[in-house]
């Protein structure tokens, strides 16, 4: 197929590229690099540099289609931040994206697969969390994606558009090639392993007096190759489902407290840290159930926290300042 990749140059997006552009797939990415790196999109796939709410670079990418699906994953997505400028978050995750997906109806472009959250899910109710929960998000950044969600609701009905959701849990880990690098970091493995070489302060561990076995979040970490594979196997399945939404998460919750304990188990060094003030708009718990994409898709997560952590390492010991040159 030839594919549209949004955010094809960010953490997420560029491992989605590698692995489409492995099978086989044709593979044009779409990043103004506010986030993403150019080295991060793969060899033999065409980046544009744009933004998705640019009509200008939207005309531009979609001239070097025709594109058989949009792979939509430019966002902002740091939650903290979308608490104090929630904005921003509604600018580019609604407004922008809602730009986009005009100009796939504009060129012909019937099928999306979507990045979209566990943020949505908001507190949850009960643990693991199917994708019935009730959505009631508890900070800007799950809303507006949640937000994005319902306007595709309308759309499938109205305009016949397909359209797969994935609510991603915590994706970590990298690919031999691609890893997580961002100009400003907020995501735990990567301070965690950070601070564990020396690169950086003590991790400020947000939190001690969550309702959580040891007073710290719990989070369902998912392998970023894992992710990438279900979207290519959501692709397969498209036309079939017409408009779904899947988790896609390990199933398994690690409190913050319990990932600094097998980063040092998995690489055999502690991880300085210490504690801090809760951060605004973090959930106490999100843990998936996953049953929907392993029925629906045959999408199951093959690595496990300790897989994670390894191949986490192994990319950061290659890539000590990321994508920087
Ligand atoms: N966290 C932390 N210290 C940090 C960064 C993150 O304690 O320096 C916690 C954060 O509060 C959350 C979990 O680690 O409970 C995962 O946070 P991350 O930012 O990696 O992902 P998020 O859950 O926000 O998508």
């Amino acid at each position: 197929m030839k594919l549209l990749v949004t955010g094809g140059a960010g953490y997420i997006g560029s491992v989605v590229a590698e692995l489409a552009t492995d099978a086989g797939h044709e593979v044009v990415v779409l990043d103004d690099l506010r986030a993403g790196f150019r080295a991060a999109v793969p060899q033999g796939s065409r980046l544009i540099v744009g933004a998705i709410g640019d009509p200008a670079a939207l005309a531009q990418a979609f001239a070097s289609g025709p594109f058989d699906a949009v792979m939509h994953l430019a966002a902002e997505a740091a939650i903290e931040e979308s608490t104090t400028n929630p904005a921003l978050y509604f600018q580019v995750n609604l407004a922008d994206s809602l730009t986009l997906i005009d100009a796939m109806r504009a060129h012909g472009v019937a099928r999306l697969v979507l990045s979209s959250t566990a943020a949505t899910y908001g507190e949850p109710r009960q643990v693991p969390i199917t994708e019935d929960h009730p959505q009631a998000p508890v900070n800007a950044y799950g809303e507006s994606k949640l937000m994005l969600e319902t306007c595709l609701r309308w759309y499938h009905r109205a305009y016949g558009l397909r359209t797969v959701a994935f609510r991603y849990f915590n994706a970590a880990g990298a690919t031999a090639a691609r890893g997580e690098s961002r100009r400003h970091e907020t995501h735990l493995l990567p301070l965690a392993l950070d601070a564990m070489a020396g690169r950086r302060p003590p991790l400020r561990v947000f939190g001690h007096d969550y309702p959580t076995p040891d007073g710290t979040c719990v989070r369902d970490y998912v392998h970023v190759a894992d992710i990438a594979r279900a979207h290519l196997l959501a692709l397969e399945r498209i036309d079939q489902l017409g408009l779904a939404f899947f988790n896609l998460g390990s199933e398994t919750g690690y409190s913050v407290r319990q990932v600094l304990d097998a980063v040092a188990r998995t690489l055999g060094r502690e991880v300085p840290s210490e504690p801090a003030p809760r951060r605004p708009g973090d959930p106490a718990v999100l843990v998936a159930s996953a049953a929907r994409a392993r029925a629906e898709l045959g999408w199951q997560p093959e690595a496990g926290l300790d897989a994670i952590i390894r191949s986490a390492w192994e990319w950061r010991q290659r890539h000590p300042h990321g994508y920087r040159e």
